[in-house]
């Protein structure tokens, strides 16, 4: 099921990741924000999920897998991890009835991610069935690995848009983040991406002092020179070490000030919703900027998104203390009506926000790779 990566040796400076480690380790889209503002599709209406803070529930990220082939310092352990057994994840035909229902209630938007959604064989199937019901926007967040092979079928299969992971643009710098020795597949894929209907791609970067934070002007000029989305995300208490610390997180303000400096920006507007606050260059260069601040701008307030674990659990915020299992319900014959019911109820007591910035703040029960970015 795993598709393995070539091994790497690594030792770190910092607290981060500093065990070394042996292992091998559409052509037709609709823009929901005015499906949303509208409350109809092809003149039905819609039915819509909300919070009791009346925030509308559009997006949903389900994660098709808790593996992956990277072993990202801010996000897993170099340690073994307990991924579950192939039986606790949900089937393809259980995350197909999930997100039926979830479309039913008025899911707009579905990110596939993982772990690393392409090590799961039949993502292209799964993006078919989304497509079959309806979902207006389909995307995927990949760490690129896999993804120059499979870009061509994914896109067959119905993607619109696709986001990739990329720490790092020095390879060995890249090693060290990703514990992995893949920068030049990561590479193609981005190439495979830019040379293809999905362009431009979306990149990610996130930042972590002492490994990656000299590299925002470099990140930018990539932007420039190769007409791709670079976005920013602030590094989360998410990690699997618990090493996280507003120290080694650098913020979205940094980041602004010091591309702005070598290159004016001009904002871009964006939806209320959206998580990425936008940025185009001054002089009309291609390429754009994204700045994802849930730590020190946090956007809690427009939040639309809900989270499917591998395992079948709701979760409604990365930071919530509890998830909300469905996969008892599918496998013990609970009825669509039981489920969305469930699901109703699971959303109505989302958070009102995460509680990064508040003292006594606890990291969550679980970290990213098993919820899904
Ligand atoms: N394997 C895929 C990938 O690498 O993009 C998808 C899963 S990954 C968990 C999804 C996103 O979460 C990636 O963009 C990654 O950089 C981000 N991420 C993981 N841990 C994070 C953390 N502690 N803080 C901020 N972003 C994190």
């Amino acid at each position: 099921m795993e598709t393995p990566v070539p091994p790497v040796a690594v030792t770190t400076r910092t607290a981060l990741g500093k065990e070394p480690i042996h292992r091998k380790s559409a052509d037709f889209r609709l823009e929901p924000d005015s499906i949303r503002e509208s409350g109809f599709l092809f003149g039905a209406p819609l039915m819509t999920l909300h919070d009791k803070f009346g925030r509308q529930i559009t997006d949903l990220r389900i994660s098709v897998t808790d593996r992956c082939n990277f072993r990202c310092v801010y996000c897993r352990s170099a340690d073994p991890e307990n991924y579950r057994e192939h039986e606790q994840i949900l089937s393809w035909p259980e995350l197909e009835r999930l997100a039926r229902i979830f479309v039913d209630l008025g899911i707009q938007k579905i990110r596939i991610t993982g772990g690393e959604p392409l090590v799961r064989e039949g993502a292209e199937g799964y993006i078919r069935k989304l497509r079959e019901l309806g979902v207006p926007d389909i995307s995927m967040t990949t760490n690129g690995h896999l993804l120059a092979q499979r870009l061509p079928s994914l896109i067959a299969a119905g993607l619109h848009r696709i986001n990739i992971s990329l720490d790092s643009l020095d390879p060995i710098k890249f090693e060290k983040i990703t514990r992995t020795r893949t920068y030049d597949s990561v590479m193609r894929g981005i190439d495979a991406v830019q040379n293809s209907a999905l362009a431009p791609a979306k990149i990610n970067a996130v930042l972590v002092r002492g490994f990656n934070e000299d590299e925002v002007e470099a990140f930018g000029a990539f932007a420039r020179d190769r007409g791709v989305i670079m976005r920013f995300i602030e590094f989360m208490p998410l990690d699997a070490d618990r090493h996280w610390s507003r120290e080694l997180m650098v913020p979205a303000e940094e980041v602004h000030r010091r591309i702005h400096a070598q290159w004016p920006l001009v904002q871009i507007p964006h939806a209320k919703s959206e998580t990425a606050r936008k940025y185009k260059f001054a002089n009309g260069a291609p390429g754009e900027i994204g700045l994802i601040a849930p730590v020190t701008q946090p956007f809690c307030g427009h939040c639309s998104r809900i989270r499917l674990t591998a395992d079948g659990k709701v979760r409604t915020c990365l930071f919530s203390k509890d998830d909300h299992d469905l996969r008892a319900l599918l496998r013990n014959g609970a009825s669509d009506h039981d489920i969305e019911e469930r699901i109703r109820a699971v959303v109505d007591e989302k958070e009102a926000g995460h509680r990064i910035n508040e003292p006594g703040f606890q990291p969550p029960s679980r970290t990213m790779v098993f919820i899904g970015g």
